[in-house]
């Protein structure tokens, strides 16, 4: 995928969640049609970790069902990294079990900031995310 396309809404209820969250991790899923989000869905990281997340399985699989029952996918997964990088981390290559858009979010200077990658194959690569 080339770019993962969010509205300003989505990016602000991530970045709520992960600035309410810090300095532990958060995550969630982005629920979706091709490459444009229709739903970001929070999730609570069970391993209460400021380096890793361990998404919550019950809610995972509710939001499963909550995606098949409107015709949703799983396009993406977002997680902070409250104490950065902005990037992906040798964990996140590690642990990676979706082939979706990650996003993560991380301050950079302060203020929070997004963006999209895709891991395959140990490595990852950016995925440009289209605010609308
Ligand atoms: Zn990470």
């Amino acid at each position: 995928m080339n770019s993962l396309t969010l509205t300003e809404e989505q990016l602000r209820q991530m970045i709520a969640h992960a600035s309410q969250q810090a300095p532990l991790e958060a995550c969630g899923l982005l629920a979706g049609r091709g490459s444009k989000v229709e739903q970001a869905l929070e999730a609570t990281n069970q391993a209460r970790s400021a380096s890793r997340f361990v998404m919550d399985p019950i809610e995972q699989l509710k939001a499963f069902e909550w995606m098949e029952s409107s015709g949703l996918d799983l396009i993406g997964i977002y997680h902070s990294h409250p104490a950065g990088p902005e990037t992906v981390s040798p964990t996140d290559i590690a642990e990676s079990a979706y082939e979706v858009v990650h996003v993560i979010l991380a301050p950079v200077g302060g203020r929070w900031q997004a963006r999209g990658f895709w891991i395959a194959d140990g490595t990852f690569d950016e995925v440009a995310l289209r605010i609308e």
